[in-house]
């Protein structure tokens, strides 16, 4: 027997099946894993980390775009993202972007990221999520041996919170005459991107081409109380909400408040007053997730004595469908006139902002709701009210983000929480996706 097996053994055949069985049992440790999950303790350790980096002695944290704890955010994270093994490099705009080569290099690239600034006295989840959650990704798929077919960048957006800037840049929306603007580091554009390794002079060199990129996917906080109150795993975001604001100038007849007779004024305050409450009306007369506020107010000249003469109202308005922020926008003017008409004053609207509204693409939000299901998840449908760097990518390439719950719906203040549980459900939606979304070819 055992002459007959040194035989049969020594055949060249025999050899290459022995081969061929020894690549198999070695093969557990060379094959992808199927379903590889994320480590849900790495991942809230480096956030418990990151919430230390701009701690309030009192409460919150403040890592605003361009100060001393932003840059050490930031210095953080690059070392999360050497750890995870990705090559990083810092664009003009001052983005930090982590790579892992595909195993077609040709092919365009699958982004994934979000932010590490804050807004002053903010909390520690807003984009810290995303941006960790991403990095969690990528090391995932690294320790579990899973290529992917394109390359895939973790893409970490800076001064998110104050105009979406680092995005803006990729996008080709924020321009070298804009860097002089002042920012809330007290530094201007200009010099904030200097400060975080930027090349402000070569700003363009930033902008991406839309073939460039396959899609974007970004995951976050949902800053509003839906999931929450409604006890909803993972929110499929259908867009990001347009966003239009106009100064409203309102112009009526100072005159002296003891001596001008009711039924002689030309009140400027007193038809600003009737518009608030206009405002308000429409907007809450029909259906829908439709929102405007007036949230500012200068009054002219401003006195106990005096008339007002002179009202300027910040007028904000939000709505996931470009037509209908226009349809109520018309009702407000319309209702405008009649209170001009009514206290012999004018009014006069200035468009400041005109953010049109960002949809999700539907193949995208399609691949995250089955990579929910498939992790017996629950998810709703909703509109993002907050803007996210995804908005300006969205102008480039398909994308898609996936929300998880906001305690108490609180954001943008210290009390901004998630549990560890939303968090980790959502960095496995987000790695689920990518792998599924790796193998789709889109024409
Ligand atoms: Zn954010």
């Amino acid at each position: 027997m055992r002459n007959i097996h040194a035989l049969k053994l020594n055949h060249p055949r025999a050899k290459s099946i022995l081969l061929l069985a020894a690549l198999i049992l070695a093969a557990p440790n060379l094959q992808p894993q199927s379903s590889p999950s994320i480590n849900s303790n790495r991942l809230r350790q480096h956030i418990e980390a990151m919430g230390a980096i701009g701690k309030d002695p009192v409460a919150g944290i403040s890592r605003v775009a361009y100060t001393d704890a932003d840059k050490q955010g930031r210095e953080y994270t690059i070392s999360l993202m050497h750890a995870a093994g990705l090559t990083t490099t810092i664009d003009a705009a001052g983005n930090i972007s982590g790579r892992l080569p595909g195993g077609d290099p040709k092919l365009p690239t699958l982004i994934i990221g979000s932010h590490v600034d804050s807004v002053p006295l903010g909390g520690n989840f807003d984009g810290i999520v995303g941006s960790f959650g991403a990095i969690e990704v990528a090391q995932t798929l690294m320790e579990s041996h899973v290529q992917l077919r394109h390359p895939l960048e973790v893409l970490i957006f800076q001064n998110e919170e104050g105009g979406l800037q680092g995005s803006r840049a990729i996008s080709g929306e924020l321009h070298e005459q804009d860097l002089n603007q002042s920012t809330r580091s007290g530094k201007s554009l200009r010099e904030g991107i200097a400060f975080i390794g930027g090349d402000p002079d070569h700003l363009s060199a930033a902008r991406r081409k839309p073939a460039d990129i396959f899609a974007y996917l970004e995951l976050h906080i949902e800053q509003g109380g839906t999931l929450a109150a409604e006890k909803i795993d993972i929110g499929v975001v259908q867009g990001i909400v347009g966003n239009s604001r106009w100064d409203v100038t309102i112009e009526g007849t100072a005159n002296h408040a003891g001596t001008t007779p009711m039924n002689e004024r030309h009140d400027a305050l007193l038809a600003a007053a009737k518009f608030i409450q206009a405002v308000n009306q429409i907007v809450t007369s029909i259906p829908g997730r439709q929102v405007a506020t007036v949230g500012k107010i200068q009054t002219i000249p401003g006195a106990y004595n005096i008339v007002s003469g002179k009202v300027i109202l910040g007028l904000d308005v939000r709505d996931l469908e470009q037509s209908r922020i226009e349809m109520l926008f018309s009702k407000m003017q319309d209702e405008a006139q009649k209170i001009a008409q009514a206290g012999g004053t004018k009014f006069s609207f200035q468009p400041v902002i005109d953010d049109k509204p960002a949809l999700c693409d539907p193949r995208l939000r399609q691949l995250i709701g089955s990579s929910a299901k498939q992790l017996n998840l629950s998810t709703k449908s909703l509109p993002s009210g907050a803007t996210h760097d995804a908005q300006s990518i969205g102008r480039l390439a398909p994308m898609a983000v996936i929300f998880i719950p906001s305690i108490g719906g609180i954001s943008h203040a210290p009390a901004e929480f998630s549990r560890p549980q939303d968090i980790s459900n959502g960095a496995n939606v987000l790695l689920r996706a990518t792998i599924q979304l790796d193998k789709e070819v889109w024409k």
